[in-house]
């Protein structure tokens, strides 16, 4: 695997980086730490219909990139996120 001149993250810092673009919570890079993540498309809002297609994070600071397609929401997951807001403080 591994094109040339692509970087990747490693699969758990990708699976980490997927659960939180699913999970609606700041895309923070988990390999260098900052908020320089390209969502494509862009996530759209809460009452749009679920995304079908394939969705890409890239992050611009340290050039990795992940990408998933996203499932049908699981039902046995509260639509409510279970997750405190992030800017709490
Ligand atoms: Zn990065």
């Amino acid at each position: 695997m591994g094109r040339r001149g692509i970087k990747e993250f490693r699969a758990p810092e990708a699976l980490a980086l997927v659960a939180a673009d699913r999970d609606g919570k700041p895309l923070v890079c988990p390999s260098c730490g900052t908020e320089s993540i390209t969502r494509t498309p862009k996530r759209p809002s809460a009452s749009a219909p679920p995304e079908l297609g394939r969705i890409a994070l890239h992050c611009t600071k340290c050039g990795r990139s992940a990408a998933y397609l996203p499932r049908a929401p699981d039902p046995s997951r509260s639509p409510e996120s279970p997750y405190p807001p992030p800017d709490e403080s």
